[in-house]
C-alpha cells in the first residue's frame, strides 16, 4: 500500500480576535500571601493594584499575565 500526501503551502497569519480584549491578572509571589488581581481588561489598573499592594505590605514581586484571544486566518 502506498501512502500519498498532498502538501499545500498556504500562508497564514495570527492576530488578536477582533471581538476580544486582552485580560490582565497578577498575583503576589510572597509565600503564603495569596493576594491577586481579579481578571480585568484594564492593564494599568492591574499595575496600580500591584503597586498599592506593595505599599500596604512591602510585597514587591508579582506574576503578571496578559491573555489574548487569537485567531488564525488564511492570507489571501
Ligand atoms: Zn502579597
Amino acid at each position: 500500500m502506498t501512502v500519498k500526501a498532498a502538501l499545500r503551502f498556504v500562508t497564514h497569519r495570527i492576530t488578536r480576535h477582533p471581538d476580544s480584549e486582552p485580560t490582565f491578572t497578577a498575583r503576589c509571589l510572597k509565600p503564603d500571601c495569596g493576594w491577586s488581581v481579579a481578571p480585568t481588561s484594564d492593564g494599568e489598573r492591574a499595575d496600580v493594584d500591584c503597586m498599592e499592594h506593595t505599599g500596604r505590605t512591602g510585597h514587591a514581586i508579582f506574576a503578571r499575565t496578559c491573555e489574548t484571544v487569537a485567531v488564525v486566518v488564511r492570507d489571501k
